[in-house]
């Protein structure tokens, strides 16, 4: 596989073909930050958190590092203030569904972001696909999806599937930002055994 030199935030890095910026960065110790990325899933590009600004054809653009693969002489700057911002309003959005995600308080630590800029809308969730990916992906059992479209979109146990795989499995619950699965995974609980609750 052929080998090609970019510059990230003014750093020579070298790079395999088919890596993305994300990746080549990292490689040099360069930390971009991510929410819905695994690396053992098929990169999503969902959260835009890791967006990048990218000099490449006589254009800057700004794209998800974890898509974009790399080119040869690609020019890329990871922390510039438009990124701060696009950075900041997008922990601020996601802060209105899940206030007390420490993940979004660390982020909203780092880029300035009110936690209060955008009136609240708790639904725990920030729609990263995470578990769902990871469900279907890696155990390819389906016992997690999105319901509903647009603002009102959320996660959701199938019961009938959860029931049989989720009790011995529970391996996208740490993957979950905002600790959405877990009260999620609760309420299926309750309802598919209610003499179990608490
Ligand atoms: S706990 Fe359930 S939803 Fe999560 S990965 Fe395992 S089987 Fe899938």
């Amino acid at each position: 596989m052929s080998e090609l030199l970019l510059q990230i935030d003014g750093k020579e890095v070298t790079a395999r073909s088919g890596a993305t910026i994300l990746e080549a960065a990292a490689s040099v110790g360069i930390s971009i930050p991510t929410l819905c990325h695994h690396e053992k899933l098929e990169a999503h590009g969902g959260c835009r958190i890791c967006s990048v600004e990218v000099d490449a054809r006589g254009r800057t653009s700004v794209v998800a590092a974890c898509l974009y693969p790399v080119e040869q002489d690609l020019v890329v700057r990871t922390r510039t203030r438009k990124l701060e911002r696009i950075r900041k309003s997008l922990v601020e959005m996601m802060l209105a569904h899940a206030p007390d995600s420490e993940v979004l308080q660390s982020l909203a630590q780092e880029y300035g972001a009110d936690r209060d800029r955008f009136e609240k809308e708790i639904s725990f969730c920030i729609h990263c696909g995470l578990c769902v990916r990871y469900c279907a992906e890696i155990k390819k059992k389906n016992a997690v999806g999105f319901i509903d479209r647009g603002p009102r979109k959320e996660i959701c146990f199938i019961p009938e599937i959860a029931a049989r795989e989720c009790w011995e499995c529970k391996e996208c619950f740490p993957l979950c930002p905002t600790s959405a699965l877990q009260a999620a995974f609760v309420l299926v609980k309750a309802l598919t055994f209610p003499s179990d609750a608490d």
